[in-house]
């Protein structure tokens, strides 16, 4: 098994950070903090998402263009099939294609409201493979798509889940990104699936470091992912103690880009929260390291 100090060759790892748009001065002033301490990290892309039912459809083009404008790092804008019809979502993106901007993650989406039951838009896309053809058709974009380790909370079964997957890939993504997970051995059941499946295209897990335990758990219940009895344990007693949760976060995360590592996986994303210290952190213990060419924003 991995431990922190094993001599592990970080030169051929890749990284990338998502990041969300800002709803106010005080957390644009954040995020472009956050953006300047991971610019040096040289990530391969930087993702921006989409607010709940295209809620945020401005900021992220703001947020997108501004990363173009601002800094050398390629930005990939996320982009949803809700409450938004063909031609509305189309839009969005030739206007990001005219804008230079040549990557989108391709999602279907959550509904507005937390717990209501997808509606797909009576002239929208209905599923995130739609809006993949759909994306096809408008311009030749790199696409990325969501996939769950631990199956997507409204999916039949894994199987079916898997077949979503592949015809996303099939129909034109080139990689997918994972939702967060904590049980490594989970990830590793769901790419022996993948593997079966035969398909072929980077799986990039999703790492989210352990800001705060109770939010994260709260995320996890929601998106499907399992939170293993053990972190319980790792976090009891730190609710009041963000010093040494932050520290424990980092350690956690570290073990389970190892492990991953060990397994031969050289690509890791990092839901960052736009808060840059534990992701910097994470990858200077992996061995990623600021890149001169990349110097900070605005260089
Ligand atoms: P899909 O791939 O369309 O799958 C959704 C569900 O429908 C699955 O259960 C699937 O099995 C099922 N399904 C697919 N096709 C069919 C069909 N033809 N008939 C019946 N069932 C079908 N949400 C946001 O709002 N904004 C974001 O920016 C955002 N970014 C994300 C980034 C990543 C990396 C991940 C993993 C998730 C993100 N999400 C985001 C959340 C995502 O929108 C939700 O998880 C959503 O519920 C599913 O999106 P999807 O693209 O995986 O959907």
């Amino acid at each position: 098994q991995p431990v922190i100090g094993a001599a592990l060759p970080a030169h051929d790892l890749s990284v990338s950070f998502e990041f969300f748009p800002p709803k106010t001065e005080a957390m644009q002033a954040q995020l472009w903090d956050c953006i300047q301490r991971l610019e040096p990290l040289a990530p391969a892309f930087v993702s921006v998402t989409y607010g709940a039912g295209g809620s945020t459809r401005e900021r992220t083009h703001e947020t997108v263009a501004r990363i173009r404008q601002e800094t050398r790092l390629e930005p990939a804008a996320h982009l949803t099939c809700v409450a938004a019809s063909r031609d509305e979502v189309d839009a969005v993106a030739r206007a990001y294609w005219e804008s230079g901007v040549r990557h989108i993650v391709a999602l279907r989406g959550d509904p507005p409201e937390a717990g209501t039951r997808y509606a797909p838009h009576p002239e929208g896309y209905a599923f995130a493979l739609d809006l993949v053809q759909g994306l096809r058709r408008v311009a030749d974009f790199e696409i990325s798509v969501a996939a769950y380790p631990e199956g997507h909370p409204e999916a039949p079964s894994l199987e079916a889940d898997i077949d979503t997957l592949k015809r996303k890939i099939d129909a034109g993504a080139t990689r997918a990104i994972t939702q967060f997970f904590f049980d490594v051995d989970a990830y590793r059941r769901f790419m022996d699936r993948v593997a079966a499946a035969n398909i072929t295209v980077p799986i990039v897990p999703g790492i989210l470091p352990v800001v705060g335990f109770a939010t994260a758990k709260r995320f996890a219940g929601a998106c499907g992912a399992s939170v293993p009895a053990w972190m319980d344990e790792l976090f009891d007693g730190l609710d009041n103690d963000p010093e040494t949760r932050k520290l424990i976060a980092a350690a956690l995360a570290v073990e389970q880009c190892r492990l991953l590592m060990a397994d031969g996986v050289r690509d890791f994303h990092f839901y960052t929260l736009n808060r840059p210290d534990l992701v910097q952190a994470i990858c200077h213990a992996l061995g990623v390291r600021p890149q001169a060419a990349h110097g900070s924003h605005g260089a």
